[in-house]
Formats: structure tokens, sequence, C-alpha cells
């Protein structure tokens, strides 16, 4: 049994949804999970916005012209009157629904209610639409099952307990339709799972149903190998490890965000980036197996960078050194992405540097502190245990003509980062995928 996540776009209108239905109605047995049609939660954070400044006029014009987009789609996608007219009672009711929370007090709770409409909406809209075609299509309710436990993270045992009854795995082709992104938090309130959270939807209930295969359905051909916008000729990476995704992650490529992952990661379940313009490309596999050792996957790359440097004598052979110089980045709530130390000196790399000013004050209690700006940093990910060689020299080879300012390996078996020059950063990703992947025979 596979699970599947569509994203905004790929629900974005009546033609998108039809072709989403296309794809999925192989005959299989499958959970679908659904985002909110793209615009519409933005569009319904732009409601509470309205109702923030007590402008419920304002906010109750807004739902107007979002309800005009669902009318078209629903024009649009139905052939009989009498789906057609089923959809719009429900879609009706949902906006009445929405001009009702209103006239209430602005609460937390009430916010996350309003943004967890568009999921609603949308899967409504689908199944509807897949009775309509005559296919075997049930809505789940996701708020029946996807609760958070006290800690915030959401409680796979609660969901796995409450949506195994719920689903009949062994059903003859039927598919269930359920939202993505909502939830209820441990004491039962509305909740989310943060934007973009329909991803992490998927993964937490492929884990739950020990799914075969969770499938991310967007509109890019997999995670690329290097930024397109800058590298010609970057391909589809074809297999990522959990772990190597994880580190691509952070570094801001287009892919799953890292906790989204962890699920999936937890119960093994392999996970593939697909596609929906292009189904039968192969798209991206993320799973738990290392197929080349020292091979080098992909080059991500941050920017906006500051690093710093402490210099001091007192460094040599001391002991609490850097728990002092951590302490600093702890008050000031800011983390450390990169960090390289030597017998006399540590270097850091921070992203956010709103608070450096006072970091440098305190640090300079311990050293000799300078500053460098506008740096980016490079990430080169793949199977880099240290046992394999070869991968480093490779990475290092072309760099050879870009000032480095840190370099960072042995964190993880599965990157080596470079920090230069946010201005040398097109000339380093070009010439790495040159050396890396041009000439990989
Ligand atoms: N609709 C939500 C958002 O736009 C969740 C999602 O699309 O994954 O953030
Ligand atoms: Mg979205």
């Amino acid at each position: 049994m596979k699970v599947l996540k569509f994203g905004g776009t790929s629900v974005g209108s009546a033609e998108r949804m039809k072709g989403v239905v296309k794809l999925i109605s192989d005959g299989n047995t499958k959970i679908v999970v659904l985002s909110a049609m793209s615009g519409t939660t933005n569009s319904l954070i732009e409601f509470t916005n309205y109702l923030r400044i007590g402008n419920i006029t304002g906010a109750c014009e807004h739902t107007t012209v979002l309800q005009d987009k669902y009318k078209h789609t629903i024009r649009e996608l139905y052939t009989t009157a009498q789906y057609a007219e089923m959809a719009n009672e429900k879609i009706a009711s949902l906006f009445n629904h929405l001009r009702d929370l209103a006239q209430k007090p602005l609460t937390a709770e009430l916010e996350k209610e309003i943004v967890a409409q568009g999921e609603i909406m949308s899967t409504n809209m689908v199944t509807l639409y897949m009775q309509e075609q005559g296919i075997d299509a049930v809505l789940l309710n996701s708020f029946d099952f996807m609760r958070l436990a006290p800690n915030g993270e959401p409680d796979l045992g609660y969901i796995r307990e409450h949506l195994l009854p719920l689903v009949d795995l062994e059903a003859n082709g039927r598919i269930y339709i359920a939202q993505g992104f909502v939830c209820l938090n441990h004491q039962g309130n509305i909740d989310n799972l943060q934007r973009g959270g329909s991803d992490y939807t998927a993964t937490l209930i492929g884990a739950a149903v020990n799914a075969e295969e969770v499938q991310i359905w967007t509109d890019i051909d997999g995670m690329h190998n290097n930024d397109p916008r800058i590298v010609d000729n970057t391909k589809p990476v074809h297999h990522l490890h959990f772990e190597e995704s994880a580190e691509l992650a952070y570094f801001g490529a287009k892919i799953l965000h890292p906790t989204c992952i962890l699920p999936a990661k937890l119960t093994g379940t392999p996970v593939r980036l697909l596609n929906t313009m292009d189904p039968t490309a192969e798209g991206t596999l993320i799973d738990n197996n290392l197929t080349r050792p020292g091979e080098i996957k992909a080059i991500a790359a941050k920017d906006g960078i500051t690093a710093l440097k402490i210099k001091s004598g007192r460094m040599l052979l001391a002991y609490g050194f850097l728990r002092k110089v951590f302490e600093v980045f702890e008050t000031y709530k800011t983390s450390i992405d990169m960090i390289c130390t030597s017998e006399v000196g540590v270097s850091m790399s921070i992203d956010d540097d709103r608070k450096l000013d006072l970091i440098v004050d305190e640090l300079q209690k311990y050293g000799t502190v300078t500053i460098d700006r506008d740096m980016c940093i490079i990430c080169v990910v793949g199977d880099l245990n240290w046992e394999n060689t070869g991968f480093e020299a490779r990475a290092m080879e072309a760099m050879k003509d870009i000032p480095v300012r840190m370099v960072s390996y042995g964190g993880s078996n599965y990157n080596i980062s470079f920090l230069v020059r946010e201005e040398d950063k097109e000339r380093a990703l070009r010439s790495l995928s040159a050396t890396i992947f041009d000439e990989k025979k």
C-alpha cells in the first residue's frame, strides 16, 4: 500500500485536480494526502490578518473573493449538476463557517481552525469528483487520527492506533483521501503541522500504516544535484539516503524538510519525490540504503552567512574554553552552523546575525574576534564515510582556485562543507559540478 501526497499546485485548479485523479486511479488501494489549493492557505492567513486589526467586514469581503475561485473550480470540475450542487453546498457551508468564526474574538486556536479550512475544502472537492467518476473514494477526517503529543510533536502511536481501524488496506482499489497539514493538539484543539506540513502528514501516515512507499508529488522532477538557477545541466538525483537528504534540506535544497523525513526514516519507509507534470520521470528515491561508497550525490549552498573567529593564547591546552564560547551563542539564541577549531582559535558560522554585535562584545573577553560577512556555505553531500577514499580530493580539486575561509568534514558521514565568499558561490558551484558530475564516468 502506498501513500501519495499532492501539494497545492497539483490541486490548484479543476484541470490539475482531474490530472491527479487520473494519476491515482490505477486500481490499487492507497491513501492520498492533499494540500489546500495553491494560494488558499495564504489567503486564509490574510483573512486572520483582517480579524487581528478588527476589520470583520474586510475579512468577510476577502472570503467572498476566495469563494468565487472555488465556485469557478466547481463549475469546471464536475460534469453532473448533482455533484456540482453537493460540492457547492459543502464549500458554501465551509465559507459560512469562516464568516461565523470571524465574529468571534481572534485567538491562536481560532486562527488554527481558520487555516485548516483549505485542506478540508480541497479534499471534499476531490473526493466528490472521484465519486462522481464512479471511483471508490473515501474521505478520511485527519482530525480523527492526526494528533500531537504534549511535547508538540506528532504522536505516532496515537496516529497508528486511530488510523488503522479507519482504513481497510485490503480493500479492492479503494482510494482514501485525507487532509494534509491539519491535526489536533494533545488537548484535542485544532492545530497544524506548520506551513508546508502536508509532506509531514504523508510520512506520518506512511509510518502508521507501514506503507511500502510514500510518494511526494510536486512540480519538479525530484531533487537536483546542484542549483539549476546557477549551474547548467543539473540532473535529478535518483537516489539519496535519508541522512543525505537531511543534510541537503538544511542547506536550503528544494526537498523535504528534515522533520518530514523522520517518521519514514524511523520505519524505513522509502520516500519518492515525483513530478505531476512528468509522471513517468524517475524522480528521487530516499531510503535507508547506501549504494556507491564515496559517491558524491549533490551540492547545495546557503547564502547570508557570517563567520566569526576567536583567537586566543588561552585556548592552548585549556579546557572549558569552547563551553564559554558556546554559552555566548546560547545566551543570544543564535545557532551555529559550521565550526572549525585549531589549537589557538576557533571559527564558527551563523546565519542569523541579528545579535552579532552583542555576541562579539562578549566573545572579546576570550580573545581577538574577527568577522567575515556575506559568506556562503557550500555543502557537498554523498556517502562520505571516512573509510572511503577519494571524495575529499575531488571536492578540494574543484575548489583549487577559490578562496576558502573554512572547511568542515567529519561532523557526519554525509557532508563536506566549505565556507566561501558569496561572490565566489557561483564559480564554486559550477566548478564542483564540472569536476564531480561532468567528469564522472
Ligand atoms: N496548505 C499548507 C501550506 O500551504 C500545507 C501544505 O501545503 O503543505 O503551508
Ligand atoms: Mg503548500
